[in-house]
């Protein structure tokens, strides 16, 4: 079968669904296909922390009205070390930033729903999904659908949102992509619980067995992570050597972790990784297809999200009016914001968690380091800045 339309978007993840939302809400055509089943799509959990202009985004966009009913809106963070635990007032050091506790999960409902209704073309359940002609001004996307039947579409761009282990990166020409990455010698072990949460805002505590957060989905759900070899084996961790571990570095006095049922866990491995460029001719990588950072600056999906919204005014510019200078500055554009979002996150991670080894030089620095943003309003305020989103998202 062969079809065709303006924008191919490889990926139904946040990226790829902003992408043909916003598209869309300039008069240009997309198919998005998917090789997950929209059940899936659904279910993954992943982000839940969204920076203020990620939300001004959405609610801009005509995607505001589940988030503003039940996302939770945090003014602040506590960071714990040494058995002290502080506040970080975002509002009073950023002159009124906070950030949103929504879950991924519900961002990508929202938008399935709202692209299944504007009658969007939405392919689930895709195979062997292939990019071809990308050095012509009018590049292919091939994809066999859930029946079997192979797709041929021609397009004008190509978006590919298809995350970290996608197509779209690999199929640019080989040489051109320079790749800067980093491992961490820890993973975080995560888990979804279904009890309130014990806590108002996000705990990140660093603790000499590891770190350990407390975050939250709703007020129904928490979410908590711990610090964990990098090899680990999730078997060896049943639920209450888990709720064990989260209680001893959790704890302060006076406070109370509430436990209950686990619903999910899993293990997530740490890197940070910016590829770049992010375009060759008609192919732009958007999102985790190009960019992974570690969890422990919330950052992954707010740079998904920005992405898209830089390309989605790039292709306009480029499709509907002719002019091609937002889409050569886009890979530019987008790796300033990337490569400030790997600083934070890698800065936070290090700051955090604990390195295998016996050296005392790094834990040391860490606990100075911790102590001087506890104590000094000039470094809480990089660290609030940072976190609520340092760059500001435009959507004109
Ligand atoms: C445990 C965890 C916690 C996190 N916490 C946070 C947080 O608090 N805040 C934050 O901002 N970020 C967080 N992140 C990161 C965030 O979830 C990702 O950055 C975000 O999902 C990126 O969105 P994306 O659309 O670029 O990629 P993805 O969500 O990965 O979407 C890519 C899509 O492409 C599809 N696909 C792949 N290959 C193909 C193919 N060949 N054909 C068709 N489709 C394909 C995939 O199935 C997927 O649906 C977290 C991540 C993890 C794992």
């Amino acid at each position: 079968m062969t079809a065709s339309t303006q924008v191919a978007i490889v990926g139904a993840g946040p990226a790829g669904l902003l992408l043909s939302h916003l598209l869309a809400l300039r008069g240009i055509d997309s198919i998005v296909v998917e090789n997950r089943s929209r059940a899936y799509c659904e279910a993954r959990q992943r982000a839940g922390l969204l920076e203020a202009g990620t939300t001004e985004l959405l609610r801009g966009v005509g995607l505001g009205q589940r988030m503003d009913a039940e996302g939770l809106e945090h003014g602040g963070i506590y960071l714990q070390f040494a058995g002290e635990r502080h506040h970080l007032d975002f509002k009073d050091l950023t002159g009124g930033r906070w950030v949103t506790i929504y879950a991924q999960t519900e961002i990508v409902k929202d938008l399935i729903q709202a692209r299944l209704a504007a009658g969007a073309q939405l392919e689930f359940e895709v195979s062997d999904t292939e990019v071809a002609d990308l050095d012509q001004d009018r590049p292919l996307l091939r994809y066999t659908d859930a029946a079997g039947t192979r797709h041929e579409v021609r397009c004008e761009a190509i978006a590919g949102c298809d995350g970290f282990h996608g197509i779209c990166r690999d199929s640019m020409p080989p040489g051109l992509v320079q790749v800067a990455e980093r491992g961490y010698p820890y993973s975080w072990l995560g888990i979804l619980a279904t009890v309130p949460p014990s806590t108002d805002e996000l705990i990140y505590a660093r603790h000499e067995d590891g770190f350990a957060l407390h975050t939250m989905r709703t007020r129904q759900v928490s979410r908590l992570y711990l610090q964990v070899s990098a090899d680990e084996d999730i078997e060896r961790w049943p639920d209450d050597r888990i709720w064990a571990e989260l209680r001893h570095r959790l704890g302060v006095p006076g406070w109370q972790l509430k436990d209950g049922p686990i619903t999910e866990k899993a293990i997530t491995p740490m890197r940070s990784f910016v590829a770049s460029p992010m375009r060759y001719r008609r192919l732009f990588l958007a999102g985790d297809a190009a960019h992974i950072v570690p969890p422990t600056g919330a950052k992954g999906l707010n740079l998904a999200m920005a992405d898209v919204t830089v390309l989605a005014t790039a292709l306009t510019s480029l499709l509907r009016d002719g002019d091609p200078a937002p889409a050569d500055a886009y890979s530019d554009a987008s790796l300033r914001r990337v490569w400030r979002a790997t600083h934070f996150s890698w800065w936070m991670t290090s700051m955090l968690h604990v390195d295998p080894g016996p050296d005392r030089f790094g834990p040391e620095l860490q606990l100075a380091q911790l102590r001087y943003v506890t104590s000094s309003r000039a470094a809480a305020t990089t660290l609030a800045e940072n976190y609520t989103g340092y760059y500001p998202l435009h959507w004109p």
